[in-house]
């Protein structure tokens, strides 16, 4: 890499931080400061060719990682989550200037994140197959899991550290190697993880990071390639299903983590304040944009007066700022035409009859746009039907099970919901009956190493984490041995 930087900061942390190696051969991709529109470095991309050689590196060390014992693989993975640890300050600072979260956000996304290289390094000695009479008798079947191949990673900018373990993690346990393309927006990060990994111990062909600004050229190249047998997708459902699509042609193995709309319910006998701290975390954590955010609050006519009073308060009082700034809790969007974006659906429900209940501060400069409670939206508005990815919360009023139901499923996303009730047996129910991969009851959040992370219907394919995560990785063979 040959950065030209313009930001102290950051030049303080790059030489700790980010490889030496260049990145591509292409156009200078510009990374900036969300907060400012500052730009903090520019990297030379990567064009179609770099992919094709960055396949090249990693089909040549698929061999020999893949034969590298399970508990080797797992040392290293080992190593790289306490590397991570060990950087997580300064790791955040980085996650904070190209993506713009603020401290304590991006503090968690690092703990999160590296949670996974842990996890991993957990599942990589436990990948069990399994030798068992066949019940016809006379013969014998062996059943294992052996590493599927190349991955091809593309991963977004809104969990850019967390996205990437997620993935790279359980690739490398299960002895693959890795090409990865991170969002344009955030590949310092990306470059920093690799780093991590490569100093712990990791053979540097085994993960080729390829920042670029022409996806479509570089993931294109990739799913034309005969050897890269798994595409991991993190991202828009536009762009996945348009990945599905090219990956049809090779039949290549894909996992597809996918958009979100995640309902929040809150039953008359719910505890309010539980409710309204569990509200704040699922609505306003990464300011909005997170797959998993709260996108439509659901209150039951009962409690709906307080809960907006509570947690309208509650998101009014939120300090909006630049990351930098160690009093903020919210930073802004990712970029202008997000700003825009939200804007545009709010604007649509106030001219639906929504109103503004409740709005914090936030700076007129920068891509910050203040959080937001409306009311009396209509069950249908266009803020309530689409992924806001901002910190917009929409509240809907419900009367009985049936009608919620019928809103809580009424979408194409299936990703995650909260429910808040006094009574875990109805609130089970509810879950069992909401088409999400993910439901978190009294609890505002579901993100967990440990455990399976993926959606339903248009939210996705396969799961993430958990004791799933490793065989989005493996292909499973069974041998079939003559026994008598
Ligand atoms: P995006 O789909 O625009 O981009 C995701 C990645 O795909 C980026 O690396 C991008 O460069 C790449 N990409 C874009 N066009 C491409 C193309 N034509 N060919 C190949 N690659 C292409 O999404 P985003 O704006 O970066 O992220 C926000 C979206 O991601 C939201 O919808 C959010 O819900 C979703 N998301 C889902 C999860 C999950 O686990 N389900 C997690 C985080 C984000």
């Amino acid at each position: 890499m040959n950065p030209t930087t313009v930001h102290t900061s950051f030049a303080e942390l790059r030489d700790r931080l980010l490889p030496d190696a260049a990145t591509g051969s292409g156009g200078p991709l510009d990374v900036l400061d969300p907060a400012t529109g500052e730009v903090l470095t520019s990297l030379a991309a990567a064009t179609a060719a770099d992919a094709g050689a960055a396949v090249d590196t990693a089909a040549g060390a698929l061999r020999s990682w893949a034969a590298t014992p399970s508990r080797q693989r797992a040392d290293i993975l080992h190593r790289a989550y306490a590397l991570m640890t060990e950087r997580g300050g300064e790791l955040a600072t980085l996650i904070s200037l190209e993506n713009g979260k603020s401290r304590p956000d991006a503090l968690a996304e690092v703990a999160y994140a590296a949670d996974f290289l842990r996890w991993s390094a957990e599942e990589a000695v436990r990948s069990d197959g399994d030798f068992t009479p066949a019940p016809a008798g006379g013969t014998r079947a062996i059943v294992t899991h052996r590493p599927i191949g190349v991955a091809a990673l593309v991963t977004p900018w809104n969990f850019p550290a967390a996205m990437i373990t997620r993935k790279v993690g359980p690739a490398l346990a299960a002895g693959c190697t890795a090409v990865l393309k991170p969002a344009s927006e955030t590949p310092l990060t990306a470059l920093a993880l690799a780093r991590v990994l490569r100093d712990a111990g990791l053979p540097p062909a085994a993960l080729v990071v390829t920042p670029t600004l022409d996806a479509g050229a570089v993931v294109g190249a990739w799913l034309a390639d005969d050897r890269v047998r798994k595409l991991s997708f993190t991202g828009s459902t536009a762009v996945g299903r348009r990945l599905l699509a090219q990956a049809a042609d090779r039949i290549v193995n894909t996992s597809m983590e996918l958009g979100g709309n995640a309902p929040f319910v809150v039953a008359p006998d719910a505890d309010l304040p539980a409710a309204v701290a569990g509200a704040m975390i699922a609505k306003f954590r990464n300011g909005g944009q997170a797959c998993t955010a709260a996108n439509r609050f659901y209150l039951h006519v009962d409690v709906l007066e307080e809960f907006v009073r509570r947690f309208g308060a509650a998101t009014a009082a939120l300090t909006v700022g630049p990351a930098a700034d160690p009093a903020t809790q919210i930073g802004p969007l990712i970029n202008e035409r997000a700003v825009t974006e939200v804007d545009r659906l709010v604007r649509d429900a106030l001219a639906r009859g929504a109103r503004i209940s409740h709005r914090a501060e936030a700076p007129r400069t920068g891509c910050f746009y203040p959080p937001t409670v409306l009311r009396d939206v209509p069950a249908d508005a266009q803020v309530v039907t689409t992924e806001i990815f901002g910190p917009v919360a929409p509240v809907v009023a419900w009367r009985d099970e049936d009608e919620l139901l019928a809103m809580l499923n009424g979408t194409e996303f299936g990703l995650a919901g909260y429910v808040y009730s006094g009574d875990l047996r109805w609130a089970l129910r509810l879950a069992e009956s909401t088409e999400a991969g993910m439901v978190g009851i009294n609890r505002g959040v579901v993100s967990d190493a440990a455990f399976p992370f993926g959606g339903m219907k248009q939210s996705g394919l396969g799961r993430e984490g958990g004791r799933e995560g490793l065989r989005a990785y493996q292909e499973t063979q069974y041998l079939s041995v003559q026994w008598d």
